[in-house]
């Protein structure tokens, strides 16, 4: 494969956000008869799109209560949940490494973008919170802009085509399966990460499993592989 853009996930990748406030979200959900702790939801959740989790979410809600969650009974728990999210989200850190790749994949002249499951709003704010808006914009992409969320591939073939390269010559680095699973579906190379703090055993074989052709452990092994495969090219 020609590595023509580099397409990075954020949550998992670039910000260190999915571990922030999952022990929060755990405690908030045993409280009304869940019996998830953190790595399950991670398992369930993480790289999906607010709708799909929410409907998957009551429907387990429904599991737990016996009889289907009222829609008022499923906004509180869905919203509540996310609330519990948020009260810590001042912890979140960038993802150790997260600038240099993107300095890495801007000397090597390869175009990118960030194709992400977060809220638009969200998203920007973390993008420029976190200082990869110089590499980055205006090339900032949520799921939010397009029909379906990952595991589609929409969000990355929207990215591709902003960037105005081809779906097969675009590079995707992503921590969650759904992720992997929408870069393959997109007919991109997907490039596995496990350097975010949410990755448990076991991790790693899921993101194989999805489709990722290689599984790195931090940006410094991501980094090095890159300017490697471009090395060959040239
Ligand atoms: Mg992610």
């Amino acid at each position: 494969m020609t590595i023509g853009a580099v397409l990075f996930d954020c949550d998992g990748v670039l910000v260190d956000s999915e571990v922030v406030g999952l022990e929060d979200s755990a405690e908030f959900l045993r409280q009304r008869g869940f019996d998830w702790g953190p790595s399950e939801l991670i398992r369930r959740f993480t790289g999906k799109r607010d709708d799909r989790f929410r409907a998957e979410l009551i429907e387990a809600y429904g599991d737990v209560l016996g009889r289907p969650a009222t829609e008022a009974e499923a906004d509180e728990l869905f919203e509540g949940m996310l609330e519990a999210r948020r009260l810590n989200k001042h912890k979140m850190q960038i993802v150790e490494g997260a600038i240099e790749t993107m300095a890495v994949t801007q000397r090597l002249g390869l175009p990118m973008a960030v194709a992400s499951s977060s809220r638009q709003e969200h998203l920007d704010s973390k993008i420029d919170r976190f200082r990869f808006a110089a590499f980055v914009r205006p090339h900032v992409y949520s799921a939010d802009r397009v029909a379906h969320g990952k595991p589609a591939p929409d969000i990355f073939l929207h990215s591709a085509e902003q960037l105005g390269i081809a779906p097969q010559n675009c590079l995707v680095l992503e921590d969650s399966p759904y992720g992997v699973m929408a870069g393959v579906a997109a007919g991109m190379e997907v490039w596995g990460f496990l350097g975010g703090g949410h990755c448990f055993d076991g991790h790693s074989e899921r993101l194989s499993a999805a489709g990722a052709v290689k599984v790195f452990d931090d940006h410094f092994a991501v980094q090095q592989e890159l300017i490697a495969v471009m090395e060959e090219h040239i």
